[in-house]
């Protein structure tokens, strides 16, 4: 499995928008590009998190309509969409069984555990598609 490679911009980005959305769950889209055993992100797409109001503190969804434009934008741009992040108010930075039943393979899926608004770990996962389960991928987090 590659290593998902963010910058320390990038991660620190995650981690305040994780914050402000607390008690609710943030979202975005990764995008960049898979090169070798690493896929490097080059840019955060952040998302409304398409739930109705009472729904959003432990579910995200991104619409149909955003993953389309971001897939126009990254391939426009030579880039692939590579996967997507959101937040755990609250809860461990773990696949809930919710996140299990609607991941796709190939993505990324990183959480962020926010712990009464703040951010605490910071994990990123890949469907198995065989065994239907999330399998822990590296994060290599950047010095800059
Ligand atoms: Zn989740």
């Amino acid at each position: 499995m590659k290593v998902l490679v963010l910058t320390k911009n990038q991660a620190e980005q995650i981690e305040r928008e994780g914050a402000a959305a607390y008690p609710n769950e943030c979202c975005g889209i990764f995008i960049g590009r898979d090169e070798g055993d690493r896929r490097i992100v080059e840019r955060l797409k952040p998302a409304g998190n398409a739930f109705e109001e009472g729904e959003k503190y432990h579910r995200f969804s991104i619409s149909p309509a955003e993953l389309m434009e971001a897939d126009k934008e990254a391939g426009a741009a030579g880039k692939l969409v590579l996967g997507f992040y959101h937040s755990h108010p609250d809860h461990p930075a773990r696949p809930s069984e919710y996140d299990r039943q609607h991941g796709w393979p190939f993505y990324s899926y990183l959480i962020v555990a926010i712990a009464k608004g703040e951010a605490k770990l910071m994990t990123s996962w890949v469907l198995n598609e065989v065994s239907e389960q999330f399998e822990e991928q590296l994060i290599e987090r950047g010095l800059t």
